[in-house]
């Protein structure tokens, strides 16, 4: 093979690279075309291809202190290789090894211990049915009333966050519409209907974050806090709109989903900002781009200010968790944002990340620990995109999983947030 052409960025740098290196094996030449998509890591690495020349790989993100993680990643090692003491280094501590043995032997799944060797014991290989990241046993199962469809199965919040009935979805490269959700029945699941549509839709929601708990914290002086915890994450999917994939424009807005709220203990990480950042917020930038609510719209009471600044906080979160995947190796389908200009129990204004699954899996918390390097990008991506708008695009921005339409968004107001935040942790050092 002479030549190859990548469309779209895959997501790592490893994955590029394996791609690219299709064609010209050995010492012959070869040409590589990459043709981004118009998201933000497209274009990051459009800006900066010295990203792709950097040595280091992403460090893989899986959290198996949440015990449900645990035990499946257990259940498909043992059908690779019999389990034995020498796991313990591991999959340890041993005792904790040895219940997540026990519970599946009990189940039928796995036979033998340590000693002898602890294997998998079920039918066909454990991990087709097991998604990488499942924390819950409410697995959804995938049915197409019109054919067969080969697809894991989904965690619930995954269910009623993208595949609530009416909703349009993609799977390998085809449409399909989603016609059920069947609940109430032992082994739930989704009902799609193969169709063919120039539309997407977009969940809207409201959503709150109660009950934090602070595990980690960085202070970083001045009101400045930087945190990791967990969180209940209370999210009610209330309408969806249905959207025009070339103009962008809402074709059905606000058709109603009938689903129940959700709530989920999770794993979470949050920027919190002294109450009085508005005020240098506003300094920095120019006056006449600041935005204002709608009269309709819950926002209506905020000035313009509040508004702008509103619109700050949420660039922020949403550009974090969309630049995260050229740090770490997570998938920002199954993380969730939330920002607000004084939350009730910080009393500060601040954004948060949090993972999409219950007990979460270590997403937000890597992105904790990594929050200048990929703030850092966040805010390269910001200030070079080239739309030059105020509110932003779906190449800085704007996210097509935002359950509060992208809005409000501020371009400004988020460089200005982000450079704070940025400059406190730098102070620090
Ligand atoms: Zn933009
Ligand atoms: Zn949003």
């Amino acid at each position: 093979m002479d030549a190859t052409v990548l469309a779209g960025y895959p997501g790592t740098r490893q994955s590029f690279w394996q791609r690219v290196g299709r064609a010209g094996r050995g010492k012959t030449d070869s040409l590589s075309v990459f043709v981004p998509e118009s998201d933000a890591i497209d274009q990051y690495i459009l800006d900066n291809p010295d990203y792709l020349m950097d040595e280091n790989i992403e460090d893989a993100v899986v959290d198996i202190s949440n015990n449900s993680v645990f035990a499946k990643h257990i259940l498909c090692a043992s059908s690779e290789r019999p389990l034995t003491e020498e796991d313990a280094k591991w999959f340890g501590p041993r005792e904790r090894l040895e219940r997540a043995i026990d519970m599946w032997e009990a189940t039928g799944q796995m036979v033998g211990d340590l000693t002898r060797g602890a294997q998998y014991n079920g039918t066909a290989r454990p991990q087709s049915d097991i998604s990488m990241y499942a924390t819950t046993d409410e697995q959804y199962r995938v049915k197409q009333v019109d054919g067969e469809i080969d697809m894991e199965p989904l965690d619930k919040e995954r269910v009623y966050r993208e595949y609530y009935p009416g909703a349009l979805v993609l799977y390998d490269g085809d449409q399909y519409e989603v016609q059920r959700v069947v609940e109430d029945t032992y082994n739930p699941y989704v009902e799609l209907e193969a169709t063919s549509t120039r539309n997407y839709t977009q969940a809207i929601h409201d959503k709150s974050v109660r009950d934090i708990e602070v595990d980690r914290s960085y202070d970083l002086g001045d009101g400045y806090q930087l945190c990791a915890g967990m969180g209940t994450v209370h999210i009610n999917y209330s309408a969806y709109n249905v959207i025009d994939i070339y103009s962008g424009e809402v074709t059905e807005a606000m058709l109603p989903i009938d689903l129940d709220p959700i709530s989920l203990r999770t794993q979470l990480m949050w920027i919190a900002f002294p109450p009085r950042i508005i005020e240098q917020v506003m300094q920095e930038i120019p006056e006449d781009s600041l935005i204002q609510p709608k009269e309709d719209s819950g926002f209506a009471p905020m000035g313009e200010q509040e508004y702008t600044l509103a619109g700050g906080l949420h660039g922020g979160e949403h550009g974090m968790i969309k630049m995260a995947p050229l740090e770490l190796r997570l998938d920002n389908s199954d993380m969730g944002g939330l920002s607000i200009i004084r939350h009730p129990e910080l009393g500060q204004p601040a954004w948060f990340i949090h993972d999409a699954v219950e007990g979460g899996v270590g997403f937000s918390h890597s992105i904790y620990e990594n929050f200048e390097a990929v703030a850092q990008r966040t805010l390269e991506r910001i200030e070079g995109c080239s739309c030059g708008r105020d509110v932003g695009c779906p190449a800085c921005l704007m996210s097509s999983q935002c359950g509060n339409q992208n809005e409000p968004l501020h371009r400004p107001a988020a460089s200005s947030l982000l450079r704070a935040a940025l400059g406190k942790i730098r102070e620090e050092q």
